[in-house]
């Protein structure tokens, strides 16, 4: 069983599959680093957004994505798509690490982060959907943001993806 990560209207850009085990550290490494770097409500989505790939609640292998699939800003996808790197370097960095009640397996997470990077620099905004329905499959857009007080990652809403367990 495992989670396809794709980026469909993307030219020569591989996708990153990961095994469910692996994808629950990759999400809940990208949730706690964008929950610590988001500034604007427009991040934070971004971060709840991540943080609902949760396997927990949504079942194991369920919750691969497109890069289409993302809540990006047409008018500042730029600054998305540098928010997003920005994310992806903190998860290197080990931001929120402490709140992780096990030691993640560094060098294939770390493949995967480098990945994903690179999928998001191939990405062009204008291959981003544009129908609320389809980016917020799983349970719909957030309409405030809090976070959890144990893990300090940004609720979804079916709770807190750490705490969940997905
Ligand atoms: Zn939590």
């Amino acid at each position: 069983m495992a989670n396809l990560i794709t980026y469909r209207e993307g030219v020569n850009v591989p996708p990153l599959q990961m095994s469910n085990g692996l994808t629950s550290v990759f999400v809940s490494v990208l949730s706690l680093a964008a929950s610590a770097l988001a500034e604007t409500d427009h991040q934070r989505e971004l971060a709840v957004w991540i943080a609902s790939r949760d396997q927990a609640v949504y079942g194991l292998g369920l919750v691969g994505f497109d890069l289409a699939d993302l809540p990006w800003s047409k008018s500042k996808f730029a600054e998305d798509q540098a928010f997003l790197l920005r994310v992806i370097e903190a998860a290197k960095a080990k931001v929120g690490w402490e709140h992780l009640d096990y030691s993640p397996n560094e060098a294939w997470l770390f493949d995967c982060l480098d990945h994903f990077a690179e999928m998001v620099r191939a990405f062009s905004v204008e291959h981003a959907l544009v129908e609320e329905e389809r980016i917020w499959p799983f349970g719909g857009k957030p309409e405030s943001f809090r976070l959890c007080t144990e893990h300090h990652v940004y609720l979804h809403n079916m709770g807190c993806v750490l705490c969940n367990g997905g």
